[in-house]
C-alpha cells in the first residue's frame, strides 16, 4: 500500500492514465481530500465504484492513527499521532480570534539538544515522509467546522525543519497550493535552530516563507550551553544568513527567545540582544520558558521578564512575548509525547508541570 499523501501530483495523475481513466481524475482526489476533507476513497462519490475500489486496494490516506487527543479551555487542539511503525508525533491547532493556526512536526524527535526543549531529550530518530507532515495538516483541519478553514501554519513542532528540507519543502508546497489548504507562502513559518546552509537554500530558492530563528542566547558562550549545535556555527553566521533571507525575500525576520530565570534573562543579556538586532528589521518573540518534567530550569518571573523586554523595547527593537497556549494540555512541542511516554514508564509526574 502506498501513502497516498506521499505521492507528487504528477505520480498520482500517471497512477489514474496507468488505470485507463483521465488524468482530471487526480484532481478530483484532491479536491476530496483538501477542499472536503475526506478520509475514505468510498466518500468519494464523483468516482465510479470500480475506481473508488482500485484506489482503495493501492492507497492508504491515511497512514497514522490518533493516539491522544487532547482539548485546552482556550480552543487548542493537541493530537499525538501514531505512525505506521509506532512512532509518535504531536501537532497542535491553534483557535485565536479569526486565525486558525496549525503546528507540525518534521521528525521524530531531534537532534539538536537545546537543553530545555523535551523534543531532543532524546535525540531524533527518523525524517517525517512528505506525506506525514501532510498529514498532520489534513488531521487538524478535520478538527474544524466544516465552514471554517485552517489559515496559518508553523513549523515548530518536534524536530528541525531545516535538517528534513528534502520532505518539508513539497509539504509546504501542497499547504500553500490553490489545490491544496490554499494558504498564503506568507503566513506559512518556519522555525529554525539557524543551520546556514539550509536557509541559504531557502532563500535561492526565492521562498515566500516566514523565518523564524531561535537564537535564545546573545552570545556564543551561553549559546553554546543552551543550544549545543551552536558549537559548530556561531551568532554571527546565523545572523548572516538570516540577513541574506531577509533581503532576498523581503520578509520580516523573526528571532525567538526561550527566556529560562536566572540563565539568559539578565539585563546584561537583555542590551547585547538588543545590540545584535537594533539595526535589523527584525521581531523578537520573547517565549517564557514552559517547564518540562525533569528538567532543572524556571520560567522567570514577571518582573524579570519585564526588566528584560523593558530594556530591548527601549533600545528599539520590536519585542513581543508570546503567551502560552494549550500549556494544560503539554502543547509545548515533544510534551505530549514524552509525557505519556513517561506515564507509562510509571514516572511520577503532573501533567502540567506549570511553575509559573
Ligand atoms: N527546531 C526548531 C523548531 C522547534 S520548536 C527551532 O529550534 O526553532 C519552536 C520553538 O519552541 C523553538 O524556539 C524552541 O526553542 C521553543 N521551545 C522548545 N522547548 C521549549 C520550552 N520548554 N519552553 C518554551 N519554548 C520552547
Amino acid at each position: 500500500m502506498l501513502h497516498l499523501l506521499d505521492q507528487s501530483a504528477d505520480a498520482l495523475r500517471a497512477w489514474f492514465t496507468g488505470h485507463g481513466e483521465r488524468e482530471y481524475r487526480a484532481g478530483q482526489v484532491l479536491k476530496w481530500l483538501f477542499e472536503k476533507r475526506a478520509s475514505t476513497f468510498e466518500e468519494m462519490t464523483d468516482l465510479p465504484k470500480p475506481l473508488r475500489d482500485a484506489l482503495a486496494a493501492d492507497f492508504r490516506i491515511f497512514a497514522s492513527s490518533i493516539a491522544t487527543h487532547r482539548h485546552a479551555a482556550d480552543g487548542t487542539e493537541k493530537l499525538l499521532l501514531e505512525l505506521a511503525d509506532g512512532h509518535r508525533i504531536e501537532c497542535v491547532l491553534i483557535r485565536e480570534h479569526a486565525r486558525r493556526t496549525i503546528c507540525i512536526s518534521t521528525q521524530v524527535g531531534c537532534a539538536m539538544g537545546c537543553v530545555f526543549c523535551a523534543s531532543g531529550l532524546d535525540g531524533v530518530v527518523r525524517n517525517l515522509t512528505t506525506g506525514e507532515i501532510v498529514e498532520q495538516m489534513l488531521q487538524l483541519a478535520r478538527l474544524l467546522d466544516a465552514d471554517d478553514r485552517l489559515s496559518n501554519v508553523v513549523v515548530m513542532g518536534m524536530g528541525e525543519p531545516l535538517a528534513n528540507l528534502a520532505a518539508l519543502l513539497p509539504a509546504l508546497e501542497i499547504a500553500a497550493s490553490p489545490t491544496g489548504l490554499g494558504i498564503s507562502p506568507r503566513r506559512i513559518t518556519i522555525s529554525t535552530v539557524g543551520l546556514p546552509p539550509a536557509i541559504d537554500r531557502l532563500t535561492a530558492d526565492k521562498h515566500q516563507y516566514h523565518l523564524a530563528v531561535s537564537l535564545h542566547a546573545p552570545n556564543d558562550a551561553l549559546r553554546n550551553q543552551l543550544v549545543p549545535v551552536n558549537k559548530n556555527i556561531g551568532i554571527q553566521e546565523i545572523l548572516a544568513a538570516a540577513d541574506r533571507y531577509f533581503e532576498a525575500s523581503g520578509r520580516r525576520l523573526t528571532f525567538e527567545y526561550v527566556l529560562l530565570g536566572g540563565l539568559n534573562d539578565q539585563p546584561s543579556h537583555a542590551r547585547q540582544l538588543a545590540a545584535l538586532l537594533k539595526e535589523r528589521a527584525a521581531l523578537l518573540n520573547v517565549i517564557p520558558y514552559n517547564p518540562v518534567a525533569g528538567l532543572p530550569y524556571q520560567t522567570p518571573s514577571e518582573a524579570a521578564r519585564e526588566r528584560f523586554t523593558e530594556i530591548l523595547t527601549r533600545a528599539g527593537v520590536n519585542v513581543q512575548v508570546r503567551l502560552r497556549k494549550g500549556d494544560k494540555i503539554d502543547a509545548a512541542c515533544g510534551q505530549l509525547r514524552r509525557s505519556l511516554v513517561q506515564q507509562a514508564a510509571g514516572v511520577s509526574q503532573p501533567v502540567t508541570p506549570h511553575r509559573a
